[in-house]
């Protein structure tokens, strides 16, 4: 069964034989060790009929996240829907850098377009005490997150709809904001192929080059800074320049780009420093 998916399969995924070892153990409930121990187990007809099905989606192009239902990021499980982006492990290197950067346990941060919860769920996780907010422009998006946080028992992230900061309290302050904001231009060819096909367009494309947002965040940002706050963005692997301008003359201080695993440039942050 799986050598016959697989070849199906080769002709648009390069994870072939994975994604049908991965439909098949979810049809069967199992991990995909399973697969492996019991080579020789027969599959009922419900079951064949149950892979025929998720199989097809797959043909269609569909991802296997949207199928599955799930995701996993920063080693937790998420549950993800075509109302969200579907987490991707470059992302969790904003986690990384949030998590090696910023080590004391009473501070707070705010997730500018959460989608499934990712980055402000993965932070909380790891810092228990810190008071975690995540916003989205789509309410499907939020109650996706809030269902993640309830799995991962993380009730104190506070998740609201909010378009970047319209219903962020005016008064509040946080020492860090972090987004992976939409920023692929929307001429880019990339949205034509694979898994992005599937995903909203809200959460991808970006006006003026994939700026616009990166733009608007950045400039908003800075009311709602404490002084010496930090802030984050991932962007795409071109645009690293264009981030560094916006942030410098914004005023922002020591800014910087990271890679992500592929040697791209990913991730810019900087600090807010405010003038007397
Ligand atoms: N990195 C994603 C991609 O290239 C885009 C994520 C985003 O726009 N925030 O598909």
């Amino acid at each position: 069964m799986i050598n016959q998916g697989q070849q199906l399969l080769a002709a648009f995924s390069d994870s072939a034989k994975l994604d049908c070892k991965i439909l098949l153990a979810f049809v069967l409930n199992k991990e995909t060790s399973y697969l492996l121990t019991w080579p020789e187990k027969k599959l009922t007809e419900q079951e064949y009929q149950a892979f025929i099905t998720l199989f097809e989606r797959r043909l269609q192009g569909e991802p296997i996240a949207y199928i599955t239902q799930e995701r996993e990021f920063w080693s937790l499980p998420f549950y993800v829907s075509p109302a969200t982006l579907i987490p991707r492990p470059d992302t969790e290197l904003l986690v990384e850098h949030i998590l090696a950067r910023h080590l004391a346990s009473d501070l707070s941060c705010l997730d500018l377009g959460t989608g499934t919860g990712a980055i402000a769920l993965s932070l909380a996780s790891e810092q228990k005490q810190w008071q975690v907010h995540g916003i989205d422009f789509s309410e499907a998006a939020i109650s996706l997150a809030k269902k993640n946080a309830q799995r991962l028992q993380l009730p104190q992230v506070e998740l609201y709809q909010s378009d970047w900061f319209s219903n962020v309290a005016a008064n509040k302050k946080f020492n860090i904001i972090v987004s992976n904001p939409p920023y692929i231009d929307e001429a880019d060819q990339h949205l034509i192929e694979g898994d992005v096909r599937f995903e909203p367009l809200s959460a991808l494309v970006a006006q003026d080059n994939g700026f616009a947002d990166i733009k608007r965040i950045a400039k908003d940002a800075q009311v709602y800074l404490t002084n010496n706050g930090a802030l984050y963005f991932e962007h795409g692997f071109e645009q690293a320049a264009g981030v560094r301008d916006i942030l410098k003359q914004l005023g922002y201080q020591s800014i910087e780009t990271f890679k992500d695993y592929g040697g791209n440039d990913r991730v810019t942050c900087c600090i807010y420093l405010q003038l007397k």
